[in-house]
């Protein structure tokens, strides 16, 4: 069928916009805008009818059968992004939309009639049409992955709902401090700086209350609904560093991805363990206890955690025994608990093992190490 002869068609039969004549041919010179090639094809058809003294009945436009004059009303929408987005600090995003079933079908039913060979639907339309207006006005990319927000106008409800990408900040900490868990203190300052509604902690194996470390725990913290991105890392890190009880190493931006890297890796931990008795040990008394201990290596360590069986392995375990005092120096898989192995709660633990009673004088965690290949099969 010729074009002209499909465009009077349409016009003689259904109440349309020129922005939905237009998308019907969107892809013929795709550069003319829906709305501008409506109208030239509504302009041709009548001058063409004229010209060929053909009888034209176009029916007159009040509500569009195919959009409801939703393209009508496209500033409108526009508004309501930008209100809505006001809020946030972003570089991209992307326009969704609800649209509502009932145009969709009336759309299909439409195809099957009118054929669907140049078309754009209502839906890319409507989201081309806002986004590329908004880009325009806020200078932000739009980007199909991972855009920093999408906004997606419901026409029904006639309301816009964003969807915001979380945050991601990496780096590692050190604790300076027996009292309490010092990653609450990083999460609420990126919490209060970022605007987020809640941040989530990803680190590696556990990090007890009464232990200090000397090396940096690697962490990533998740922040959802940030409305700052960006905020200072290197003045993030000094504001905490002037605290006593932490401190932490380079901060940088970072990505989903980097949480399942830091949870597949195979790690281990060293601790520094000293204990202290309350007398001193006699020579054969230290040399049961080297022995018992000595046994440890290379042994699983049975715990219960959280009501969950855990085995994690000691791979390395060096002992200094004199006077009142036992240091342990200690390597294990991660997730292991050292103070469920001293206070008693795993199989074996140290308290059954030494028979003696001890205080802990201090533990600190040394450092953390990638495991190689072949240790984990061994
Ligand atoms: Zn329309």
């Amino acid at each position: 069928m010729e074009l002209i002869d499909r465009v009077k068609k349409i016009l003689e039969k259904y109440e349309i916009c020129n922005e939905c004549l237009g998308r019907q041919f969107h892809d013929i010179l795709p550069r003319i805008k829906n709305r501008e090639k409506g109208k030239i094809l509504r302009t041709y058809a009548i001058i063409n009818s004229i010209y060929k003294k053909e009888e034209i009945k176009i029916k007159k436009t009040e509500k569009c059968y195919l959009c409801g004059n939703i393209f009508n009303k496209i500033d409108f929408y526009i508004e309501e992004v930008k209100k809505k987005l006001k809020n946030y600090e972003y570089k991209t995003f992307l326009i969704g939309s609800k649209i509502p079933p009932e145009l969709i079908s009336k759309e299909e039913e439409f195809w099957e009639e009118n054929g669907v060979d140049f078309c754009e639907a209502i839906k890319s339309s409507f989201n081309r049409e806002v986004g590329y207006n908004l880009k325009r006005m806020t200078k932000k990319q739009i980007t199909f992955e991972n855009p920093d927000i999408m906004a997606i106008v419901d026409i029904e409800k006639n309301k816009v709902d964003l969807q915001i990408s979380p945050l991601y900040i990496k780096g590692g900490y050190k604790k300076n401090t027996t009292k309490g868990k010092v990653q609450k203190i990083i999460e609420n300052l990126l919490i209060k700086k970022t605007g987020a509604s809640e941040s989530i902690f990803y680190s590696v194996g556990r990090l007890e209350r009464n232990v200090k470390t000397n090396c940096y725990r690697p962490f990533v913290i998740m922040l959802r609904n940030p409305k700052k991105r960006r905020i200072g890392l290197k003045k993030t890190r000094q504001e905490i560093n002037k605290m006593k009880s932490l401190s932490v190493s380079t901060l940088s931006y970072s990505d989903k991805e980097s949480i399942e890297k830091m949870k597949m890796e195979k790690i281990t931990a060293s601790y520094l363990v000293t204990l202290k008795f309350d007398n001193n040990l006699k020579k054969e008394e230290i040399k049961r206890i080297r022995k018992k201990l000595l046994g440890l290596r290379n042994k699983r360590i049975l715990q219960y955690l959280k009501k969950k069986i855990r085995k994690p392995y000691i791979r390395r375990l060096k002992i200094k025994i004199g006077g009142k005092n036992l240091t342990l120096d200690i390597e294990s898989t991660v997730g292991f608990s050292i103070n469920s192995f001293l206070g008693g709660k795993s199989k074996p633990n140290l308290k059954k093992l030494i028979e003696r009673d001890f205080k802990i004088k201090e533990i600190v965690l040394k450092k953390y190490r990638k495991m190689k290949t072949h240790e984990m099969y061994s």
